[in-house]
């Protein structure tokens, strides 16, 4: 069987391509200030390209306050399980840096270039090559959920999950938003850390002054605020807030020299941390600084800052919870604030972490798919990223094991200039899950 699936997915390649440009072309950037057509538009595409696979009802569900998402399914067989396939159709915002536009795809250096083209449009392709694989009769039960708001981190759907708790009901569920640990190596991924988005402001002065009058008795907001920030680190660059511990890891052991490359790490450049790097960066806290406001170095003023502003990004181990999270790093930023500088701590949102249940049948089945698809067994990694909508269905699914797999490969350049997919790497993976398909069918059996 796992050559005819594999002959179909091939044949079915060069459309699944054309599929792909057609959804990268469409700029469904979800964030607010952005235009809401492109994003209906990609959602349209989306239904399109599902029910030309073979899917039936599929349709848009207009989620209220949110942008659509789109479902389409096929009905079990009678006595087998079913399968909620899970991808989104929203992308991030193009950014800088791009060669060409980033909503023209264009093959380059071996990928298929555009925003979106991995995350996570082709994780659409790949629900549909799957079911395409079959000639549209799966030997199981196949419902497609495909949402538009999962770059934005405000998930309306994830908000009114019980609203469709009865047409999402599932034995399985599978997330394509992930990827493999490199190119060609097949990987599940088993856990997605938590997520804390914090703002931190601190004010010292009403107004800017003098820093040769001033400078010196007077307090610096950005100078505290430095301090602050630096505080949260230990001296081997670990993340350090009291009460926050790591959790252990098992699984995967990243390479270094893969992990320098990957991440684009300058010559010379030391790591930060201690520990595995596996560990730590998929079962430890990691607090990034990701914006900063303060004033510009072309023509700053010699003066000093009377408030200054920064955004913090807390990665939380996968059992953590993040409210928690959030209170232990206000507390921490509270106590490292120097001289008694008015501070003022805000949570911008909050994301729990996840950890799979990896006894679980289809699990194993997954694992089997993949070993066919690819010839090799497949590791288990953790992601660093999130992923909020996944504990949500877990929690509103507890009896459905949930697979993370994908077409996102660390080369693949999700959220920055140039992403790009391996498109052998989503025939393998359109494979895979073709195959897991009749994997969960044989469960059954
Ligand atoms: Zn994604």
């Amino acid at each position: 069987m796992t050559d005819a699936l594999r002959a179909a997915v091939r044949a079915a390649m060069p459309l699944a391509r054309a599929e792909l440009e057609r959804l990268v072309r469409i700029p469904s950037v979800a964030f607010p200030g952005f235009p809401v057509e492109p994003v209906r538009e990609a959602a349209e595409a989306t239904r399109d390209i599902l029910a030309s696979a073979g899917y039936q009802g599929a349709r848009l569900i207009e989620i209220p306050g949110g942008q659509p998402a789109v479902y389409a399914e096929i009905p079990a067989p009678p006595g087998a399980p079913t399968v909620l396939l899970y991808a989104h159709y929203d992308v991030q915002p193009a950014g800088d840096g791009w060669q060409g536009d980033a909503f023209t795809p264009v093959m380059r250096d071996g990928r298929l270039r555009g925003r979106g083209a991995a995350d996570d449009k082709a994780g659409i392709i790949m629900h549909a090559l799957a079911v395409r694989a079959h000639g549209g009769r799966p030997p199981v039960g196949v419902k497609v959920i495909v949402e538009g708001e999962e770059e934005t981190g405000a998930s309306h759907l994830e908000a009114s999950l019980a609203d469709y708790r009865q047409i999402l009901q599932a034995d399985a569920i599978v997330v394509a938003d992930a990827g493999n640990w490199k190119l060609g190596a097949p990987t599940l991924t088993t856990t997605l850390r938590g997520v804390v988005k914090a703002v931190v402001e601190v004010r010292t002065l009403e107004k800017p002054v003098h820093s040769g009058l001033f400078g010196g008795p007077a307090p610096d907001a950005l100078v505290a605020l430095v301090r602050m920030l630096a505080g949260l680190y230990d001296e081997a660059g670990n993340t350090a807030i009291p009460g926050l511990t790591r959790e252990p890891w098992v699984g995967l052991d990243y390479p270094e020299a893969e992990f320098r490359r990957q991440a684009g790490i300058l010559p010379g450049v030391g790591l930060a941390g201690t520990g595995s790097l596996s560990e730590q960066l998929w079962s430890s806290p990691a607090a990034a600084i990701i914006g900063l406001d303060a004033p510009r170095v072309e023509g700053a003023g010699n003066a000093l800052v009377p408030v200054a502003r920064a955004a913090i990004a807390l990665r939380v181990p996968p059992n953590h919870d993040p409210a928690v999270a959030f209170d232990l790093l206000e507390r921490r930023l509270r106590a490292l604030a120097p001289r008694q500088v008015h501070v003022d701590i805000r949570c911008e949102g909050l994301g729990a972490g996840f950890a799979v249940a990896t006894g679980a049948p289809a699990f194993a089945a997954a694992q089997r798919a993949l070993e066919r698809a690819y010839g090799v067994p497949a590791v288990q990694m953790g992601s660093g990223g999130s992923i909020p909508l996944i504990p949500a269905l877990a929690a509103a699914f507890p009896g459905a094991s949930i697979v993370m797999w994908g077409v996102e490969d660390p080369d693949a350049g999700i959220h920055g200039p140039n992403e790009g997919v391996d498109l052998d790497e989503l025939e393998r993976m359109a494979l895979a899950e073709a195959i897991f398909l009749e994997e969960l069918a044989a469960l059954r059996s």
